[in-house]
């Protein structure tokens, strides 16, 4: 370990001599720092201004000197401190600069490998059953109305032709909300069971003529099983305007089923029954899975049913009647269908749950 010597002889050669030692000293103790406490004991040993080795040398060769010498040793110690102070960055920098070529290495990037995929984001796809839906309509003119989940009795059902008691009510497993009991039936509130009541509030605020579709989330007290959801989703239409007769809507849902499902799709016509409508049909469109011949989807018998609809009651017209609907002058046409049933038919889905699961294997390949 290198000590500060004291000097007795001032003259040039010992000078020389005792800055070759010091010099000597400083590469070979720089050399050995490999880390960053090394460095700082190193530092410390050399420039501490308390007991450093250039305040040591300051003290004993430059304040120690005679006075005739005293100029040529202060010119010596500072080109010392200049060196010592250049050659203890130069080790921090080789420090330093040894780890971040290290950490350069460590994070070097494999350009040739393949690069992390991010999932973005996709329309589920009863919502895009939904729009799919929608645009047809708006292509022909419909405009879009939606109404409030929860709904009174009196929209739900009796302004449909639903008077209370009415055995058609059995048949819609309602969820009414609790503590409603002392209000009058028509006041209760409850989960709307379709979409239709927003038939009637688009017929309150809008003269005829009028063409709505009306989509939105329904509620049922079912179970859950492979076809049925206590919550599904809905798209209902209604045509009102003077002349509208049955050849319109068979007309206008057979464009609609062409354009969801191709233009080889059939529809055809089956005598139903509706309160809100008279005469009532359910609509059948041939089998897109087999064409028509019969397949496992369609139980063999070529035609699904798809659909419910026919022309509005003219009791269904009494109810807003003060507002231009007049059954004896106007004419209408209403349907109604399941969005989860076209999906489910348009993509070959065959449980319903599959929508409601969340199951990224499932929704992705609807991306
Ligand atoms: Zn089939």
């Amino acid at each position: 370990m290198y000590i500060v010597p004291k000097l007795d002889d001032f003259s040039p050669p010992s000078l020389d001599r005792a800055a070759a030692d010091l010099l000597a000293a400083l590469d070979a103790e720089s050399s050995a720092v490999t880390d960053d406490a090394a460095y700082k004991n190193f530092r410390d040993r050399w420039m501490a201004r308390k007991n450093g080795i250039l305040t040591q040398v300051n003290d004993l060769w430059l304040k120690a000197a005679p006075g005739p010498q005293k100029r040529d040793v202060g010119q010596r110690v500072n080109q010392l401190k200049t060196r010592v102070e250049e050659l203890v960055a130069a080790t921090e920098q080789h420090l330093r600069g040894g780890a971040s070529s290290e950490k350069l290495e460590a994070d070097r990037i494999d350009v040739t490998l393949p690069g992390n995929r991010h999932h973005i984001g996709a329309q589920h796809p009863v919502l895009r059953m939904m729009d799919d839906v929608v645009n047809v309509f708006r292509a022909m003119g419909y405009s879009i109305e939606e109404g409030p989940e929860v709904e009174t009795d009196y929209y739900n059902f009796e302004a449909l032709n639903f008077p209370p008691n009415h055995p058609a009510r059995d048949t819609q497993d309602t969820l009414f909300l609790a503590g409603q009991e002392k209000k009058p039936t028509r006041d209760r509130l409850l989960m709307r069971t379709h979409t239709s009541p927003v038939q009637i509030r688009s017929m309150m605020k809008t003269p005829p003529p009028l063409r709505v579709v009306c989509p939105g989330k329904v509620h049922r007290n079912d179970a859950l099983d492979a076809t049925h959801s206590p919550v599904f989703h809905q798209v209902e239409g209604l045509a009102v305007d003077a002349n509208i007769t049955f050849s319109d809507l068979k007309g206008t849902l057979d464009h609609a089923m062409k354009s969801l499902y191709g233009s080889s799709i059939k529809t055809r016509f089956y005598p139903s029954f509706f309160p809100f409508t008279e005469p009532s049909a359910d609509m059948q469109v041939s089998c897109p899975f087999c064409g028509g011949k019969g397949c496992r989807k369609c139980k063999f018998g070529g035609w699904i049913e798809i659909l419910g609809c026919g022309m509005v009651d003219p009791n269904v017209f009494e109810f807003v009647r003060d507002n231009g609907y007049d059954p004896a002058k106007i004419s209408g046409f209403a349907f109604g269908m399941g969005v989860e049933r076209l999906a489910m038919l348009k993509w070959g889905v065959d449980d319903i749950s599959l929508f409601y699961q969340g199951d990224i294997r499932f929704l992705e390949q609807f991306a």
